[in-house]
């Protein structure tokens, strides 16, 4: 099939490699000129492990191409897929600009029967405003989609290859057949719904996800004043079908670019239909508030952070990837830099702005500028990023950071190590010399 991706973020790179390693011709189309003129030579713009592979591999067999041209990348496309941002706006509502300006610049170019289908995550009623605005603009007979997108960035090519399922909404059963064939190669299960289906099932699955963070969080905070350790009550409850044992993250709170504004954006939407007692408003709370809370536990046992050197370990906000949106580094800097502490960064992919900028990478208060000249450094090794420091604070697992011998860092003066998402073991890291803090043990 010829398709047309529009937006080539982390979904639209990805969707478009995969499909076009399906044999299909597909055109990545975005609004970012210095990102296409990347993709055009084969440069991811972000990292996600295996993608530069399969990206030049496609571009190689000529099924693959970029442009930021809308009439090359629609006038030739039967199916023509929206993956552009959707973020939320200060109020919490999914913000459909984006969305809504890519109706607008599709509709001249759509050719006959042509299927637009909606990938980027957007609340039940989209699809019938994104239509009316298409058709003011068309004459072309056109069909509507939604299939959202379920893949993690990190994993995102393995993800997308084998996914757990593919959702298709529409209730047209000929578009339905042509999606079919399209994704059948994924060899998964494909699960036929309407539209409004499909987006309530992104959005749940996700604010799910993140209520079971939130959760664990609360019951890890239960567990630290009462002597019990959250990783046996996990071990313990896991093994109860019904609950499973995955995913159980007990830590900062959940962060990254989708679960903090789609638990906001599906809060929004059940207040604006009059479902105003909502769990969901409360976990959002719960969640921009838990690194702060964390923090000041930390402060009473460390003794303060003014004059401490502080190595953070982990940049981006989760590992095998450099995104740093939400990531919990974002707030933790700042706030360590506002307490008078001296912070050492480190990540191996992400990169913290040479201005010290991070409002691109947050939409909760507080909205911080690191200047140059502040107390923050990013170096480039972890050694160096350790050495002599009174804190250590591994805040996300890259594998480079787990399986770091930190006992040939220990220094003779008394040295914390902080252990956000509890990936060491208390016993030994208290062996190497250092005093152990994690979540709820
Ligand atoms: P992103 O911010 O990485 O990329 C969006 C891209 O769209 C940008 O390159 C931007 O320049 C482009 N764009 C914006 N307006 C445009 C326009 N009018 N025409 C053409 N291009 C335009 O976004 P993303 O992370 O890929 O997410 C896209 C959608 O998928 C969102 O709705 C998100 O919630 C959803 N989603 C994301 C993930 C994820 O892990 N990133 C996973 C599942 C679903």
């Amino acid at each position: 099939m010829n398709i047309c991706i529009i937006g080539t973020g982390f979904v639209g790179v990805v969707s478009a490699s995969v499909y076009a390693s399906f044999g299909n011709t597909v055109i990545g189309l975005d609004i970012d000129p210095q990102k296409i003129e990347k993709l055009k030579h084969g440069q991811v713009p972000f990292f996600e492990p295996g993608l530069s592979d399969l990206l030049l591999e496609q571009q190689k067999s000529g099924n693959l191409h970029f442009t930021t041209d809308y009439s090359l990348a629609v006038s030739q496309a039967e199916v023509v897929f929206v993956a552009v941002g959707t973020p939320s706006t200060s109020t919490g509502e999914a913000d459909l600009k984006y969305v809504f300006a890519t109706a607008d610049s599709i509709a001249p170019f759509l050719q006959e029967n042509a299927i637009v289908v909606i990938k980027s995550t957007v609340p039940p009623g989209t699809l019938t405003q994104y239509a009316e605005r298409v058709k003011t603009k068309t004459q072309a007979q056109f069909f509507m989609a939604s299939v959202p997108e379920f893949l993690r960035e990190g994993s995102a090519v393995a993800d997308t290859l084998h996914p757990d399922r593919v959702l298709i909404g529409t209730t047209e059963p000929e578009v339905a057949e042509k999606l079919t064939l399209l994704h059948q190669p994924l060899q998964t299960q494909i699960i036929h719904t309407s539209p409004e289906s499909a987006q309530m099932a992104k959005y749940s699955a996700n604010a799910y996800l993140a209520t079971r963070i939130t959760f664990i969080n609360q019951i890890a905070d239960l567990c630290e004043k009462n002597g019990a350790d959250i990783e046996e009550v996990i071990q313990a409850i896991g093994q109860d079908k019904r609950i499973g044992s995955q995913y159980w993250y007990p830590g900062l709170g959940y962060g990254g670019s989708c679960f903090p504004k789609d638990v906001k954006e599906l809060a929004a939407y059940a207040n604006s239909i009059g479902e105003t007692n909502n769990v969901l408003i409360k976990i959002n709370e719960v969640n921009e508030q838990r690194i702060e809370k964390i923090l000041n536990q930390y402060e009473q046992k460390i003794g303060g952070w003014l004059n401490k050197k502080v190595a953070v370990l982990g940049l981006s906000f989760k590992p095998e990837t450099n995104d740093m949106r939400e990531a919990p580094s974002i707030k933790i800097i700042p706030y360590l830099l506002s307490k008078g502490a001296q912070v050492l960064g480190f990540d191996p992919k992400a990169e913290w702005p040479v201005n010290g900028d991070i409002s691109f990478f947050t939409a909760t208060p507080p909205v911080t500028t690191v200047s140059p000249d502040s107390s923050f450094t990013q170096v480039n090794t972890i050694n160096d990023a350790v050495r002599d420091v009174d804190v250590i604070m591994c805040v996300i697992e890259w594998p480079e950071i787990t399986s770091f011998d930190f006992s040939q860092s220990k220094s003779a003066k008394t040295q914390w190590f902080v252990d956000t998402r509890n990936q060491f073991s208390p016993k030994e890291v208290t062996a190497w010399g250092y005093n152990y803090l994690g979540i709820g043990r």
